[in-house]
C-alpha cells in the first residue's frame, strides 16, 4: 500500500479563469462592443467556409478530401471584413478562428460523437433527426443575443495598479478600469483573455495557468474515513451526511443540522422568481397581440426583455455565489466527497415520468423545463465540487449510482419502498431506524462512495 505521509508537499499545474467586473467609459463600451461584433462576424465567416468545405468533401474518398489551413481562414476573414469596410484587430479575428477550429475539433471528439449518435437513435420525427445531426457542432454567433464576448491572446495587454479596489486593464491602447476583488496568483502564466458583456455589464476573464502547492495528497491509502461526506441534492436543500459545522452555518441557512438550504426558496430567490414570472406573462401577452395585428416588436418589448434578462442574471449570480461558498467549505473540510451521478439520475426520473398520468400538455412541458433548469444548476454545483476537490486539491471525489438512495436504510441496508411511508419521513421496516429522508439518502450516498473507493 502506498503509505504517503500527509505532510508531503507536491506541485500541481492548475488552469483557472479569474473573472472581474469591467467599468468601461461610454467610448470604451463602443470599442468593446465593436470587437464583439468583429469576433462574431469572423466566427461566422469561418463557419461558412467550413460548411462549404465539408459539403465538397462529403462524397470524396479519404485521400482526396481537402482541408483548409488555419492561415487560409485568417486571410479570407480579413479580406471579407476589409471589403465590408469593418475595422478590426487581427488578434480578435485570429482568436475567433482558433476558438472556431477548437469547436470543430470538439464536435468530432469521442464523447460528442457518442452523444450525437445517442440522440440520433432516439430521434423519430424529421425535426428531431435534424436537431440530433446538428448536436455539438459550432453555431452561428448572433450580435443580438444579450451575452456577447471576444477573446484576446496573451500579448499586447498590461495590468496596472490603480486605487485599492480598482486596477486598470490596458488593451488596444485603452485604459479600462476593473474591480479587483482578488489578486491573481503571483506565479501565473496568462493563457488568454475574454472580454464579455451581459445585458449592460462588462467583464474580463483572465484564463491563467499556475503551479499550486498541495500539502495534502489523499488517496485511498491515507483517507481519514471520518472526513468523508455524502451530499444529496434536492430542490430546496443539499443534505449532508455529517453534522453541519460552524463554517457552513456562516455561509448558508441550515435546518436540522444536516440540511443546507440552497437558496432557491429563500425570500430573495422567491421574490426574483416571482418578478420574472410576472414579466414573462406580460411579455407573452404582448407577443400574441403583435402576431395578431401583424405589427413589429417594439421598444417596450425590448425593454421588458432586458428587465427579464437582468433579473435572471442576478438570480443565477446569487445562486452561483452561494454554490461557490458551499463547495469551498466542503472541500476545505472533507477528504472524500460523494454525490449522486446526475446523468444516471436524470435517466431515472425521465423513465419514471413516462408512467405518470399527464394532466394537460402545458403542465408537462413546464415541469420538464423547471427540472432541466434545476438540474443544470446541480451540474454546476457538482462540477464546482469536483474541480475544487480534484484539481485545486488532491483529494477524493466520487459519483455514485443514485438508484434507491431514498428507499435504502443506511443502518441495516434494508431496501424497501415501505421505508418511505410519507414524503418527509423515513422509517426502516426492518431495524426501525427513523430519520429525515434527505439526510438518510446522504448517508447512503456516503456509504456507496466509501465502497467505491475501497
Ligand atoms: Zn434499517
Amino acid at each position: 500500500m502506498n503509505q504517503m505521509s500527509k505532510s508531503d508537499i507536491s506541485l500541481k499545474t492548475v488552469n483557472l479563469g479569474y473573472k472581474y467586473r469591467l467599468y468601461p467609459t461610454d467610448h470604451q463600451k463602443q470599442l468593446l462592443s465593436h470587437q464583439m461584433f468583429v469576433y462574431n462576424q469572423s466566427y461566422n465567416i469561418c463557419l461558412n467556409l467550413w460548411k462549404k468545405e465539408s459539403e465538397k468533401n462529403r462524397n470524396l474518398e479519404k485521400e482526396e478530401k481537402k482541408y483548409r489551413k488555419a492561415t487560409s481562414y485568417d486571410t479570407v476573414v480579413k479580406r471579407a471584413l476589409s471589403l465590408r469596410k469593418i475595422s478590426f484587430k487581427t488578434v480578435v479575428t485570429q482568436q475567433a478562428r482558433i476558438n472556431f477550429l477548437n469547436a470543430v475539433k470538439k464536435a468530432f471528439s469521442k464523447e460528442v460523437v457518442a452523444e450525437r449518435q445517442k440522440a440520433l437513435d432516439k430521434a423519430q420525427t424529421p425535426k428531431e433527426i435534424a436537431k440530433a445531426l446538428k448536436l455539438g457542432f459550432p453555431k452561428f454567433q448572433s450580435s443580438k443575443e444579450p451575452h456577447q464576448s471576444f477573446t484576446w491572446n496573451n500579448q499586447g495587454y498590461s495590468i496596472l495598479d490603480s486605487t485599492d479596489k480598482f486596477k486598470i486593464l490596458q488593451i488596444m491602447s485603452k485604459k479600462i478600469r476593473f474591480r479587483s476583488h482578488r489578486e491573481l496568483p503571483s506565479n501565473h502564466k496568462m493563457c488568454s483573455i475574454v472580454i464579455s458583456k451581459d445585458s449592460n455589464k462588462y467583464y474580463v476573464s483572465f484564463n491563467i495557468e499556475f503551479q499550486k502547492e498541495i500539502g495534502l495528497v489523499i488517496s485511498k491509502g491515507n483517507l481519514d474515513i471520518t472526513k468523508s461526506i455524502g451530499v444529496d441534492l434536492n430542490i430546496e436543500n443539499f443534505a449532508v451526511s455529517n453534522p453541519i459545522t460552524l463554517l457552513m452555518k456562516n455561509i448558508a441557512e441550515v435546518k436540522d443540522d444536516h440540511l443546507i438550504l440552497n437558496g432557491s426558496r429563500n425570500r430573495r430567490g422567491l421574490k426574483y422568481a416571482k418578478a420574472v414570472k410576472v414579466l414573462e406573462r406580460k411579455q407573452s401577452r404582448r407577443v400574441l397581440k403583435i402576431i395578431k395585428s401583424k405589427s413589429k416588436l417594439g421598444k417596450n418589448h425590448r425593454k421588458t426583455q432586458n428587465k427579464i434578462n437582468k433579473l435572471n442574471k442576478s438570480l443565477s449570480n446569487q445562486k452561483q455565489d452561494l454554490y461557490h461558498k458551499i463547495s469551498t467549505a466542503l472541500t476545505r473540510e472533507f477528504e472524500l466527497i460523494a454525490v449522486e451521478d446526475l446523468k444516471l439520475k436524470n435517466q431515472m426520473t425521465k423513465s419514471a415520468k413516462g408512467n405518470e398520468i399527464v394532466h394537460g400538455k402545458k403542465v408537462k412541458q413546464k415541469s420538464g423545463l423547471n427540472r432541466s433548469l434545476l438540474s443544470a444548476s446541480f451540474y454546476q454545483f457538482v462540477s464546482m465540487i469536483q474541480y475544487k476537490q480534484t484539481m485545486l486539491n488532491d483529494k477524493l471525489f466520487v459519483k455514485v449510482n443514485p438508484a434507491y438512495t431514498s428507499q435504502e436504510c443506511s443502518e441495516c441496508g434494508n431496501r424497501d419502498k415501505a421505508n418511505r411511508p410519507q414524503q418527509d419521513k423515513f422509517k426502516c421496516t426492518k431495524c426501525h431506524h427513523q430519520t429525515n429522508p434527505d439526510f438518510q439518502a446522504s448517508c447512503t450516498i456516503k456509504k456507496r462512495g466509501l465502497e467505491k473507493v475501497a
